[in-house]
């Protein structure tokens, strides 16, 4: 069992170095599968030294050719997918499940690094996940806990249903408190995907699981902006919102059978 998880871990760390070349990439509209990585300087990584994990902690996160800065965010992508894929596996005891809702994982953890770094979400991968949602739910009705399609199939339409009408709403309502966009159409657009998968339940865990720990995030911004007034600070206007989404719907993956609450 120990081997099976290291080997988990390894394709994990593995998978998290692709995401880093996909979080890279796609905001700039570049093949994500074509063309070698390059440094920052225009130099070509060589194999050795895209390994994933170790490279970045043997050259203490600056690059060999030119000392250039390598962004932590590769790093902790890679640790992250290769943690959780053995975790995963270890809570679905399932291959299927494993590899949908680690594919799953893989997807929204981009879209909340693209978030991060752009502030937007492309709609090929909202949207786009959201159809492959409906398909995988008719394809694999267990990942919906049934064996029945039309189930299957039934919760997912409503998991998309619920998710972005539930989000939307939440959005009108801040709108309306705050008298500014509290939530953007790509978050919505996101929590009708997650809902494909996980159903209304997880889509319940994905945002007020996602906005607990967001509140738990800004808490200390908020005392801050508190303390010392004069500073002008646009982070709490400006903070995205897909990662809470996606921690939420990570939670609700790894343990949302335990609840008690939903
Ligand atoms: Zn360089």
């Amino acid at each position: 069992m120990t081997c099976l998880l290291v080997f988990l871990f390894i394709i994990g760390a593995c998978i998290g170095s692709f995401l880093g070349v996909c979080v890279d990439r796609i905001p700039r509209g570049k093949s994500v599968i074509f063309g070698h990585s390059h440094c920052a300087c225009g130099a070509p990584i060589p194999p050795c030294l895209n390994v994933p994990i170790l490279a970045w902690l043997l050259l203490r996160g600056r690059s060999k050719c030119c000392g250039a800065r390598i962004p932590f965010k590769f790093f902790l992508l890679e640790l992250l997918t290769g943690f959780l894929l053995p975790i995963m596996f270890l809570s679905q005891r399932d291959a299927t499940r494993t590899a949908i809702f680690f594919s799953l994982t893989c997807c929204l953890l981009v879209v909340s690094f693209i978030d991060i770094d752009t502030m937007e979400l492309p709609d090929f991968l909202t949207i786009g996940l959201a159809g492959i949602g409906l398909v995988v739910s008719i394809i694999f009705p267990k990942i919906h806990g049934t064996t029945n399609v039309f189930a299957s199939a039934h919760r997912s339409v409503f998991g998309l249903l619920c998710g972005t009408g539930i989000l939307f709403w939440i959005g009108m309502l801040g709108e309306w408190i705050f008298k500014k966009e509290a939530i953007g159409l790509g978050d919505i657009k996101l929590i009708g995907a997650i809902g494909t998968f996980c159903g209304t339940k997880g889509c319940l865990y994905a945002i007020f699981g996602g906005s607990a720990t967001g509140t738990l995030f800004i808490l200390p911004f908020l005392l801050w902006r508190l303390l010392f007034p004069k500073k002008k600070s646009h982070t709490i206007s400006i903070l995205p919102f897909a990662p809470f989404l996606s921690l939420g719907t990570i939670l609700f993956i790894l343990c949302g059978k335990f609840s008690l609450l939903l």
